[in-house]
């Protein structure tokens, strides 16, 4: 799960973390009062969405008067932000973050991730921040400071020390730096986050270390345990089909085809996306109903899928260990008049009493295409889904369907 800048600016400051003074706000008077009740003569203003980049995007305005602050403020409210990391559909901004703005000496790069090849969280930090680290990775690789934490021990001062000199801080900021480092290892940790992200970690030309830009991700397995982290979460910044899904419990991505798919096993979601694909189809979307299907599962992913308006046919694709394809048939029958579905269906069953499942689908009566292997249940989606395309063509623009 991901929140927004002042969120992860506001964890972050509780372990010692510097950060500017600042204040929330949802409208440009609310913007405008911030201004004054922070003070100095300069401010900016962000775009809280869910992403990075906003900058060159236009999300972050620097302002000179309180007058600025409440135009930057209209100018940003209720705007679609498109940034490199948002996809083409851009993000809505519904909340600003206002701060006092500083004037920059120099800007650092400070990252916590999981590091799957060592499995131990690593430091990566760069004395080029204000870049994303791709950039820097790529254009001042000699910059990069790396560093694993020993899980037994945690991270030692020493070793945020060390980073601090390497980053070639001054004498001045070493005791600010240090600080920041270790409070940014305790919030990973704490948290349980799977990132903490400063960019830039800027030193003011007082000489003073902040925190200018923040990014925490959580790990979602984990947010069960950590009550005042998952209410910060904000759906408004979310696909609102993966929000569905994820309030019904079922693992789901997104995507900008046009063949919803209906797959148990993660492994077997991703061979189905790329042999449909292959049949020169698109997926609408990742969806992994999981183990242990039930026909209320089904049903509860069918709608899922028909939510979504690109969806113009339906594989559904269960190789049953666990699983039981008699379950999955019935499930399908059921999902098929609960769910009024008006595009094509296929539907591959393997496994364990795949007889009895194939059984129950021809004798449904129900306009069901089966297949018995992958490629074949690729193909005759994809084949399905242009014939109805064609057809649909003919007979002039569709309904909208109705959402469920
Ligand atoms: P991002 O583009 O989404 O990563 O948003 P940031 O919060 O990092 O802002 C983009 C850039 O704006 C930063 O890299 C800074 O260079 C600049 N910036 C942000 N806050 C200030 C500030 O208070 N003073 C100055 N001079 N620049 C700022
Ligand atoms: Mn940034």
């Amino acid at each position: 799960m991901d929140i927004h800048e002042y969120q992860a600016k506001e964890l972050l400051a509780e372990f010692g973390v510097p950060i500017p003074k600042g204040g929330l706000a949802y409208s440009p008077e609310q913007a405008a009062y911030r201004a004054r009740e922070i003070g100095g003569s300069r401010w900016v203003v962000k775009a809280q969405i869910h992403s990075g980049g906003r900058g060159k995007a236009g999300g972050i305005k620097l302002c000179e008067d309180s007058h600025a602050v409440w135009r930057a403020a209209e100018d940003l409210l209720g705007k679609r932000l498109v940034t490199g990391q948002t996809g083409p559909r851009g993000k809505v901004v519904y909340r600003l973050y206002v701060e006092e703005a500083k004037t920059l000496a120099r800007e650092f790069y400070l990252g916590f991730v999981l590091d799957r090849v060592s499995e131990r969280i690593m430091v990566v930090a760069s004395s080029a921040g204000g870049m994303d680290i791709e950039e820097i990775a790529r254009s001042k690789p000699e910059s990069l400071v790396r560093a694993v934490v020993e899980p037994a021990v945690g991270m030692q001062a020493f070793q945020a020390r060390e980073i601090a000199f390497k980053l070639g801080f001054d004498s001045g900021q070493i005791t600010d730096a240090v600080k920041t480092i270790l409070g940014c290892y305790r919030a990973f940790r704490d948290l349980d986050a799977t990132m903490v992200e400063i960019n830039p970690l800027a030193v003011t030309s007082e000489g003073r270390l902040l925190a200018l830009d923040a990014k925490t991700t959580f790990d979602d397995t984990a947010l069960f345990r950590r009550a005042h982290i998952s209410e910060l979460r904000d759906k408004s910044q979310e696909d609102p089909r993966e929000t569905r899904a994820a309030d019904r419990g079922l693992a789901y991505v997104g995507l900008d085809g046009q063949i919803g798919c209906i797959i148990n096993g993660a492994g077997l979601a991703m061979a189905t996306m790329d042999m449909i694909k292959l049949a020169g189809g698109e997926p609408a979307n990742f969806l992994d109903i999981g183990g242990g299907a039930t026909p209320e599962r089904v049903t509860k992913a069918f709608n899922l899928v028909l939510s979504d308006e690109r969806v113009e046919a339906i594989l559904v694709n269960i190789f049953a260990g666990i699983n039981r394809c008699d379950w999955v048939a019935e499930g399908v029958v059921q999902a098929y008049h609960n769910a009024k579905v008006d595009v094509p269906l296929v539907v591959r069953l393997a496994g364990t009493n795949v007889e009895e499942g194939r059984a129950i689908l021809a004798q449904s009566g129900l306009p069901i295409i089966a297949a018995d292997n992958l490629a074949e249940a690729a193909e005759r989606a994809v084949a399905a889904w242009k014939r109805n395309a064609a057809e649909a063509l003919a007979r002039g623009p569709r309904q909208a369907r109705e959402s469920h």
